[in-house]
Parts: C-alpha cells; structure tokens; sequence
C-alpha cells in the first residue's frame, strides 16, 4: 500500500500548527501535528472536503453607507469562494438590514445563506 503525507497550515487558531496528513490509497491513515482536537478535525475537512467561510460585502440601497459586509452562514467548498464573491458582486439589498438577517439564500444552491454582519440603518 502507498502512503502520501499531504502538510496543512491549521488557520482555526493564531498558533498556526503545522498539519500532516497520511493517506493511503483514498483512506486517511494518520494525522500528525495538531495541538487540540479541532485541529486534527480540521486537518481531516480540509484533506478530503476545504471549506472556507466567505467574508464579503453587497451593494446596499437606501443607507448612509453603499455597501453592506456579510458572510457566509457555514463554510463553502474552497473551489467555490470566487463564484460566490463574483455573485454577491451583482446582488443588491434594501436597508434598514439587522445584524445576522440572512441577505441571499442558498447562494449559487450550495445550500449556504449569507448573513449581515452589522446593522445597515435606513437613511432618512
Ligand atoms: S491545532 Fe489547535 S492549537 Fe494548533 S492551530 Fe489548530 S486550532 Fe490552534
């Protein structure tokens, strides 16, 4: 049986661990470097399946300010940051938006909604 060890930069903490991954034919086989347990669980999601939380902002009509930051309720798959930052660029929301009131669902049917992340008064 070969075994390929694949390193990741653990990114779930400031600490940074350096992450090792041994897989064997498909099967994760071990995981080296983590200092807690998120990391390991960490180092297992991003060898078989990368997330990544998209952190964004979208035009927003009728505020003081023209756009509005959100970010994505759950992680998307990596491959797929750049498609949902190019989708939010041509979407457009109305103020008054409360902190966490979901803007767009199921972005691109990924099944994820992107959520405000301030509150967005309306202009009077
Ligand atoms: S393994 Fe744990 S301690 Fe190390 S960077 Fe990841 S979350 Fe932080």
């Amino acid at each position: 049986m070969t075994t390929a060890t694949t390193t990741y930069l653990c990114i779930e903490c400031p600490l940074g661990c350096r992450l090792e991954v041994d897989d064997a034919e498909g099967e994760i086989v071990e995981v080296r470097g983590f200092s807690c347990k998120r990391g390991a669980e960490y180092a297992r999601q991003e060898h078989v399946d990368p997330r990544r939380t998209v952190t964004t902002t979208v035009a927003v009509s009728g505020s003081l300010w023209p756009r509005l930051p959100v970010k994505t309720a759950h992680p998307v798959p990596k491959s797929r940051v750049r498609d949902v930052c190019a989708w939010m660029r041509g979407a457009r929301v109305a103020a008054p938006v409360a902190l966490g009131q979901i803007v767009a669902r199921d972005v691109l049917g990924l099944g994820v909604d992107m959520v405000a992340t301030r509150d967005m008064p309306k202009l009077d």
